[in-house]
Formats: C-alpha cells, structure tokens, sequence
C-alpha cells in the first residue's frame, strides 16, 4: 500500500533543470537566460508576469514621472516664447495608456518565454516539506531551485491604515488626488510626491527626521529636500504618524502624528486628504512562499541559501532593491549553474541608481559620509558645485544642479566601494 502510494505521488512530480519561483525581473532574466544555455527551465507566477517592476514598480512610475515632466515644461513654455493656454489635464488619459502599455508587455513577457521555451506555469509556489514546490494538485522540483518572489509595501500597523493606500495603490488611482498625504521619506515617497505635486495636486510629505532620501550622500538628500519644499510641497518634518481617521460625512481622511518639535513632542493633526500614500518601505514576499520565518532570504555571494541547489536573488534578498540588480544576479546565477561559469556572480558594489524627484538625482559609489567613516577625513577631499542649469537662465521656474566627487587621497582616486 505505501509502496504504491509512493508510485502515485512520484507519477506526479514533474522535473526539470531549473524551476524559477517568481516572474518579476530576476526570475524572467535568470530562467530566460538558462534556457538559453540548454536548461528545461520552468517559471512559477502567481500574479501578472513582469513582477514589481512592469506592474507596479518602473515601468507605470516611469510613465507617470514623464506625465509630470511635462507639467513642468508647460510652465517653462512662456518663458521660452510659446503662447500655450492649458485646458485640461486628463488623469484618466494618461492611466488608460499606461495600463494598455503594462498588458502589452505582460504579453510579450509571455512571448518570450514561448520563444526561449520556458514552461510558464500561472499559479502560487509554496514549498513542500520534502522541498519540492507545490502549485495547486501540482508538484515540480529541479536539480536547481530559484526563489525570485521580489516583495511588497510594508503596510504599518496602526489604526485607520486601511483607509490609506500604498504604492500599488498609486498606479490603481482613477483620478488625480486634490489634497494628498505621503508618508515616507525613502526614493519611492519622493518620486509619488514629485509627480503628485507636478500634476497639480496639494502634496503634504511626512517624515520622521528632517530629510527625505537619508541614506544617500547629504548633497542629495538636502538638494531633493530643498527642491521638494521650493516646489511647493508641504514638507512635514519630525512626524511620525499614529492613526488615519476619516470623516463619514465628507470621506476626508486625517492624519493624527506626534510632531517632535524642538525636543518636545505634541500631537498634530493634518486634515483635509482625499488620499493617504504610505510608503514606508518593503517587505519581503517570504512568507507568501510558507519557508520558515519572515525576514530577507540569506545568500551567499553566489545566491547560494542555506539549502543546496536552493538560490534567492532580486529584492526577496533586500539588498540593492533595483531591477537590472535582480536581472544581472539572475543571468550570472544561470551562466554559474548551466554554462560551467562557476565563479560567476554579481559585484553588488558600486551599483549606480537613479533617483527620479524633481530635479532627477543619481548616485554611485561611497557617499561623503561613508568614505569619511571608512578612510577618515583628512584623506577624503571633495569637489563640489551649485549652479543652476543652462535651461532656466530665461525660466522663471528654477531647479539647481549639485555635483560632488568624493576622492581618495593622495591620488585623489574617485571612491568606491
Ligand atoms: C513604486 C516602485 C518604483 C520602482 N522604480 C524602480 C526604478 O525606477 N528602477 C529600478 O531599477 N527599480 C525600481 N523599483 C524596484 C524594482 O521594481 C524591483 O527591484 C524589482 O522588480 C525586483 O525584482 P524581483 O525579481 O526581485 O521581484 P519582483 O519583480 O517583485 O518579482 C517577484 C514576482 O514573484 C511573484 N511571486 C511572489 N511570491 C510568489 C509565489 N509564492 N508563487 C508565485 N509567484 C510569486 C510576484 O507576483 C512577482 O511577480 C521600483 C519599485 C517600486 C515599488
């Protein structure tokens, strides 16, 4: 009896080289690549293929920063000669086209992986206790196994958070917010805030400390913060957020915060929001897998986990957060397990990174206050400029530019990590 039992489970395991959980950016790059090399490849989604980043992420943000460039340049159109009278901003326009572009790629995702022939299986991975992965009756395993399952906002825990939304709510907005709340102070919270306050909405930014952007160099940080408070937003600093509460009678919503003003706390209230974005951070889509435990997956240098022919890359491991990170992890780890590579892996120092707030910022490298702590301060020295861009010498609205090289002496070596 157990024998025969043992034969119909085994009946119903389909195997391959390589079984990919996860059809964001490193799982599509990573199985694509592997079956490039020979691999029978399949790919494990859950959701719409393309991950964070086609969905929910770059691309829609992309589209919706470029709307705001825009609304900037009408502004600037005046001062360069052209008698343009704005009529109307359609939100609804602008959405339309950019989820018929989202479904388009979701398609030619699908495409791909019928041309590079990796089995596309549509439906939610959980691991086994034997470690085989499990989607619905189903039951896959591979020599090798990919966790590639990206993650997710971090929604806090207090009261009335149900009556905010989260980046993913963002891109589900039908209309342009007239009075909106961010909270959060990292690149995401910048770049809704940024777009939110150029298309015309009144955007309040709530921030714990007193600049947004705390982990990039101070250059950056306090331009963007600077810049966010000139463009008019209402830059609400040393505010934690306690509760939302929401008027029935009106459906506005309210933010009940604990303002540290000057050492002392006290309690504000910021009123009047038709919409509350919480971007706060994110977190990791472990638990949706049911592995033990919450947390980041652990890797080695090479996405190896602690269980052989187990990898993790991308932002389920919760570092270098950014898509082409999670593809170049992704076709190194193929090019190491199907293409005799063997001491291939990503160099996760000196990832360059963009920043797209009003003005756009990028970065790579140690900032000031890293090389300071690594190399000490007398052998860093810095360059450094202010000056405000060639384009608004005859604008009216003015953006400036900041540059700093941070370099090691005595050769004055730009400084890596
Ligand atoms: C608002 C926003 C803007 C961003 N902008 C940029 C940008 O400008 N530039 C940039 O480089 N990065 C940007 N990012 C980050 C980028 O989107 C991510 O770093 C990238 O998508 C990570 O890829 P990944 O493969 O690790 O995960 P993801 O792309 O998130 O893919 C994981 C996939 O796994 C699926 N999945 C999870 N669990 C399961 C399961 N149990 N079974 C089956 N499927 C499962 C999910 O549905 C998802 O499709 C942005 C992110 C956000 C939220």
């Amino acid at each position: 009896m157990r024998l025969s039992l043992r034969f119909i489970m085994s009946q119903a395991v389909k195997t391959y080289d390589y079984l990919v959980v996860g059809g964001g950016s490193g799982g599509l790059g990573s199985a694509r690549r592997a079956s490039s090399l020979g691999a029978k490849v399949a790919i494990i989604e859950h959701g719409r293929l393309g991950g964070t980043c086609v969905n929910v992420g770059c691309v829609p943000k992309k589209v919706m920063f470029n709307t705001a460039v825009h609304a900037e340049y009408i502004h600037d159109h005046a001062d360069y000669g052209f008698n343009v009278t704005l009529n109307n901003f359609s939100w609804e326009t602008v959405k339309k086209s950019r989820d018929a572009y989202v479904k388009r790629l979701n398609g030619i995702y699908e495409n791909n992986l019928k041309k590079d022939h990796v089995e596309y299986i549509s439906g939610h991975a959980v691991f086994t206790p034997e470690g085989n992965v499990k989607v619905g009756e189903n039951i896959y395993t591979a020599k090798h196994i990919l966790i590639a399952c990206g993650g997710r906002p971090l929604i806090p825990n207090i009261p009335g958070s149900q009556y905010a939304i989260s980046s993913d709510g963002f891109f589900e907005l039908e209309d342009l917010p007239k009075k909106v709340a961010v909270v959060g102070a990292g690149y995401i919270a910048v770049e809704l805030a940024g777009i939110l306050n150029a298309l015309g909405s009144k955007v309040s930014t709530l921030i714990r400390y007193d600049k947004v952007l705390r982990t990039f160099d101070s250059i950056l940080s306090e331009g963007v913060t600077d810049e966010m408070i000139k463009a008019g937003i209402d830059l609400q600093t040393g505010t934690s957020t306690q509760e939302i509460t929401k008027d029935d009678a009106t459906g506005l919503l309210t933010l009940h915060t604990l303002k540290n003003n000057e050492g002392k706390k006290e309690s504000v209230a910021l009123t009047g929001y038709d919409c509350v974005i919480l971007a706060i951070g994110r977190i990791p889509n472990t638990d949706l897998l049911e592995l033990d435990g919450l947390g980041h997956i652990k890797v080695d240098e090479y996405q190896n986990t602690s269980r052989d022919g187990v990898y993790a890359l991308g932002d389920v491991c919760g570092r270098a957060l950014l898509t082409p990170v999670a593809i170049a992890a992704g076709r190194r780890l193929a090019h190491r397990l199907f293409d005799g590579k063997t001491h291939l892996k990503l160099d996760y120092n000196n990832i360059p990174t963009v920043v797209f707030s009003h003005p756009p910022i990028g970065t790579v490298g140690l900032t000031q206050e890293e090389a300071e702590a690594m190399h000490g301060k007398d052998k860093i020295k810095i360059y450094q400029s202010t000056f405000t861009n060639m384009y608004h010498a005859v604008t009216t609205r003015k953006t400036s530019t900041k540059m700093k090289l941070v370099c090691l002496l005595p050769d004055e070596k730009v400084n890596s990590k």
